[in-house]
């Protein structure tokens, strides 16, 4: 990979980043709002699904920003885009696709077919 794409995917890499921020940002100003008309059993059932699902998505969404950070770090190291497991480069297209990408297609596959295998 080339300085230029590195610093294509440096970019759409903190991007990202910034949305998601700015999002978990949203929904923490939602989560207060919401819990000032607790009164009614009906709205508090709401509350408390939209709580669960609020928590849902932030966890999946820290857990994103985790990846993104990671990738970054990875581009100062010079070793995005090389898969971890076996070494070889990941590929532009599917890094475009998922820039956080640590697997190589091939390596992906198989550890999803073990994953299945496992039950994970
Ligand atoms: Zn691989």
């Amino acid at each position: 990979m080339d300085a230029k794409d590195l610093e294509f995917f440096k970019a759409l890499l903190n991007q990202q980043l910034q949305e998601l921020l700015q999002q978990a940002g949203n929904a923490v100003v939602r989560l207060r709002d919401s819990e000032e008309s607790l009164a009614d059993p009906l709205d508090r059932a709401a509350h408390e699904y939209d709580q669960n699902n609020l928590l849902r998505i932030r966890d999946r969404e820290s857990r994103l920003i985790k990846k993104i950070r990671e990738s970054l770090q990875d581009i100062e190291d010079g070793t995005f885009g090389v898969c971890v497991m076996c070494g070889e480069e990941i590929g532009i297209a599917r890094l475009k696709a998922r820039p956080v990408a640590k697997h190589c297609i091939r390596c992906k596959t198989r550890l999803e077919s073990l994953e299945r295998v496992v039950g994970v």
